[in-house]
């Protein structure tokens, strides 16, 4: 590239808010205890501000994001500069900001909360905003406007970022009780005064330019949504008392969306270039670029944890110096979604951690890239040396390639991923074997993780007890699980996992090719925080996983116990991946690693065998022509793991997200004999969409909600079980709860559970 120089600066659309040591966590959860005081809380916020502000333009970014952080999630901080509370929640709210911010965010004892659900294909989890024909919106901009006043005062040069109009509306349902048609974005041309009413404060308060997130817009979105994009920044770019407007669209390519947002009358648009999004490049080419406006260039991947290509990333730069007014470098998307510091990690091999950049180290690439661009490559000579060697290093790793798993992985037959018998005629064989009744009962794996557990855990992990020790606190709580469930009259009995703190951890801790952080937490929700493994190499299992427990368990009982197993599926999508190849090819590892396992738990005498893929719903793609490609190796995966087993074996599966619709071929697909879902609380509507949809399998459709502590009563679970009746014949429908109980207490599961076994019996007693 030539060494013109230019102007360009670094910036981010958003940081981790959690501090290095999760201080806001425990500032949180310390008010909500009573610990810490309000005054107390502001401070440690406002700290944490200062202190990612300070960094980040120390490190050399010339523009840093404001408003981004939150006390719980900024979605619902959008619902409360509009004015959207909901009406539940209005007089505590009115009563105190902070505590009626809380119940919004998670519930009272006597008030609901909102609903909470995954932000796109990420593992952040937002509050959905519940709108209806009668929301009134009336500004609120105390908390952008606040944190824009903190930046100035520090002398920065921030930029407030919100979440925009439209992604707003679209991510909201329907308040309870109005017409489950109704659609948010018919309120848009309501909402806009409000969001100009808060440009208006920002301006006054001296921002320069506003951001405006708009990811919705990298979903299929049809003819309608398109015009009411074009309409709102119509509208919002006519304003006269208003900061230069950025409108940011990333987790993806903008397709359609891209010629509506480059022809906006706003000054500036945020694009990803990183993966399948680098089609923004010749999209943006084709609308002849954006020559009068800022052009953010999201060419730092800011949801997964490697390393940056630098030179390809200049020489995307370099391309788009042609195609817009200016061109700013930052991360795809917040760095919210990866951890804080590849230094903080010790335990991660020094071979592995040059390849690695958490939030701090893409900040850093994000400045190399500028440097690069306003001073031309030979300012970052060294820099590209480092990465070129890095990234050449990584990719002749002997450490990451194990040619044994390639060859394995290559050799996969079409037949590997098929049972040998089709369904009807080994659901005969597993009938003789397992000789269950009608309408069996079951539950989905876990039991309660109760504190003992995990005092048990922490005394393992700092030395007070040895393994011996540990082990045998496993076996007496494995057996108690076991007596209850045998006392219980329960069918198909499970161990309970307790040797288990998270379903993925758990295995990605035994398996070959995983690497484990210490400190890369990342925000699920609210307080709670992740550390997703990062799956760097080439995946096998050096030895069995859950064996051990599963064979104990079953020598305790004479019923049939579940073993149970984590899909290859939810294995990749509660990970950070590998982004050197195809994640078919990861999954198609680990689904080769699981089958491996499920062989060893039929050897050992296991009769039916669970793969859990609560996943396999929510990485479905954000766009609707990448699903198919995506559900056939995810399908295939799944056989994989389990197909290799003989005819008696039964396979169970297990998912829990609630819209089921758009994957009911794939989990035909999956051919598992029984598949358990979460129904409880769309009244087993799954099972009859899967009875209309001709699903000839076993299906046990969720009959009571485990997120809630509430007993069911028998006649309660008679009448779902009756309902499931309707769709689903009784030598085919199971009876079991939504999901593992695992945050439950004991006294409830032994009353849910007792109550289950009743409504089972009766019902066959009807049958
Ligand atoms: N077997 C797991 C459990 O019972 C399944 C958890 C899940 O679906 N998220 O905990
Ligand atoms: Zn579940």
């Amino acid at each position: 590239m030539t060494d013109a120089p230019t102007t360009s600066l670094g910036t981010v659309y958003g940081y981790p808010r959690q501090g290095p040591d999760r201080e806001l966590k425990r500032a949180v959860e310390g008010y909500w205890a009573g610990r810490v005081s309000a005054e107390e809380l502001r401070t440690t916020a406002e700290g944490l501000r200062r202190d990612v502000w300070r960094q980040l333009t120390d490190a050399g970014l010339g523009e840093v994001p404001c408003g981004d952080f939150s006390l719980y999630d900024h979605v619902l901080d959008t619902t409360v500069m509009v004015g959207a509370i909901p009406e539940r929640h209005r007089s505590a709210v009115a009563a105190n900001r902070l505590d009626g911010y809380f119940a919004m965010a998670r519930g009272t004892r006597d008030v609901a909360p909102l609903e909470m659900t995954k932000w796109f294909d990420t593992n952040y989890h937002y509050l959905v905003p519940e709108l209806g024909p009668d929301t009134a919106f009336t500004a609120d901009p105390a908390k952008p406007l606040g944190e824009l006043r903190e930046a100035l005062a520090l002398g920065l040069n921030p930029r407030p970022v919100l979440v925009g109009p439209v992604t707003y509306l679209l991510l909201a349902k329907p308040v309870p009780g109005a017409d489950p048609g109704f659609e948010p974005l018919t309120l848009l041309d309501r909402l806009l005064p409000v969001y100009a009413d808060v440009l208006a404060a920002l301006r006054a308060a001296g921002a320069e330019w506003v951001q405006f997130d708009e990811p919705a817009l990298v979903q299929d979105r049809p003819r309608a949504v398109l015009d009411a994009v074009a309409a709102a920044y119509r509208r919002l770019g006519s304003l006269e008392h208003r900061p230069k407007i950025l409108v940011a669209g990333y987790f993806g390519p903008l397709g359609e969306a891209l010629p509506v947002l480059a022809q906006a009358p706003v000054e500036g648009l945020g694009l990803d270039f990183t993966g399948p999004a680098a089609a923004n490049l010749d999209d943006l080419a084709r609308v002849g670029g954006v020559l009068g406006k800022r052009l953010v260039a999201g060419v730092v991947d800011g949801r997964n944890v490697w390393i940056n290509d630098l030179e390809k990333s200049l020489s995307t730069l370099a391309t788009l110096l042609g195609l817009a007014g200016q061109v700013d470098v930052a991360a795809s998307c917040s760095l919210l979604h990866v951890p804080l510091d590849v230094a903080a990690e010790t335990g991660i091999d020094p071979e592995i951690t040059p390849w690695l950049a958490f939030a701090r180290q893409k900040t850093a690439e994000i400045v190399t890239l500028t440097r690069g661009l306003t001073r031309g490559t030979r300012a970052i000579a060294g820099h590209l040396a480092d990465n070129r060697a890095a990234l050449e290093a990584r990719a002749t790793s002997t450490l990451i390639r194990d040619p044994a798993v390639r060859a394995r992985a290559a050799a996969v037959t079409p037949q590997d991923a098929r049972r040998a018998q089709p369904y009807p005629e080994r659901a005969r064989t597993q009938r003789a074997r397992l000789d269950l009744p009608p309408v069996p009962t079951t539950t989905i794996g876990s039991f309660p993780q109760t504190a003992e557990l995990r005092a048990a855990r922490a005394d393992l992990l700092s030395g007070r007890i040895d393994q011996a020790a540990y082990d045998e606190r496993i076996a007496a709580e494995i057996r108690e699980v076991l007596i209850f469930q045998e006392k219980a009259g329960m069918d198909v009995l499970v161990h309970g996992e307790p040797e288990r703190s998270d379903m993925v951890q758990y295995f990605a801790e035994r398996l070959d090719g995983y690497v484990a952080t210490q400190h890369g937490w990342v925000q699920s929700y609210g307080t709670r925080y992740v550390r997703p493994p990062i799956l760097a190499g080439d995946v096998s299992r050096p030895e069995p996983m859950t064996l051990r427990w599963t064979r104990y368990a079953q020598s305790q009982t004479s019923r049939p116990v579940k073993g149970m197993l984590t899909g290859p599926v939810t294995m990749l999508a509660w990970s950070f991946v590998r982004d050197d190849q195809p994640l078919g090819d990861t999954a198609r590892q680990v689904a080769l690693a699981l089958r491996d396992e499920v062989a060893d738990l039929e050897a050992a005498g296991i009769a039916v065998i669970q793969v859990d893929e609560p996943a396999l719903r929510e990485t479905l793609p954000l766009r609707a022509a990448d699903r198919p490609a995506y559900l056939s190796w995810a399908t295939e995966a799944f056989r994989l793991t389990t197909a290799g087993v003989r005819p008696e074996t039964q396979v169970h599966t297990h998912m829990c997200y609630a819209e089921f619709g758009e994957i009911l071929t794939a989990i035909e697909d999956l051919d598992a004999d029984v598949i358990s879902l979460e129904a409880a609380r769309s009244h087993m509507q799954v099972a009859r969409e899967l009875a209309e949809a001709g699903y000839p399998r076993g299906v046990g459709p969720g009959v009571y909600d485990i997120h809630s502590p509430r007993v069911p009563g028998i006649e309660e679970l008679v009448s779902l079980l009756r309902t499931g009746l309707e769709a689903i014949p009784a030598d085919r429908l199971w009876a079991n709860p939504d999901c593992g109980l695992k945050t439950r207490g004991w006294a409830e599961v032994r009353a849910s559970l007792e109550n289950l076994v009743a409504a089972a019996r009766e019902i066959r007693a009807e049958a």
